[in-house]
């Protein structure tokens, strides 16, 4: 899978706790919802939330369990896959599963990865968001 490239304008500011050895770090807004290995101690666990190390207020970045969130609610889940399919080519093939234009599977995560890290589609992406969380 494609690493994640943020945009530049995005910064780490969300604080993480592993819940094995207590060891905090800070991950991108968009990774929140990801299971991770613990820079510490290497156990890779669903890090425990902290809190932001410049409060709210951050730009439109969504993170990952949002995203996972809306392509499974039910009535604006439609709405939103059609924007995914539509920033990236993909088709949707139900649940979290997307396939491209060869017909190769492209996962929830990397979707989502890729519309971060471009400042058109992370913008669209937001507004559609908050039109539906709204
Ligand atoms: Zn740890």
């Amino acid at each position: 899978m494609m690493p994640f490239q943020p945009l530049d304008r995005d910064q780490p500011d969300v604080i993480m706790m592993c819940r094995n050895c207590q060891a905090e770090w800070l991950i991108y807004e968009q990774q929140i919802g990801l299971s991770m290995p613990c820079p510490a101690c290497h156990s890779v666990v669903h890090p425990q939330y902290q809190g932001r190390t410049k409060g709210e207020g951050h730009g439109c970045q969504l993170s990952f369990s949002t995203f996972k969130r809306l392509l499974n609610t039910p009535d604006t889940s439609a709405e939103f896959i059609r924007l995914v399919e539509h920033l990236l080519d993909l088709r949707h093939e139900g649940g979290l599963c997307f396939v491209n234009v060869s017909g190769h599977e492209v996962e929830a995560e990397e979707a989502h990865y890729r519309i971060q890290s471009q400042e058109a589609s992370q913008g669209a992406m937001y507004n559609r968001a908050m039109n539906i969380i709204r």
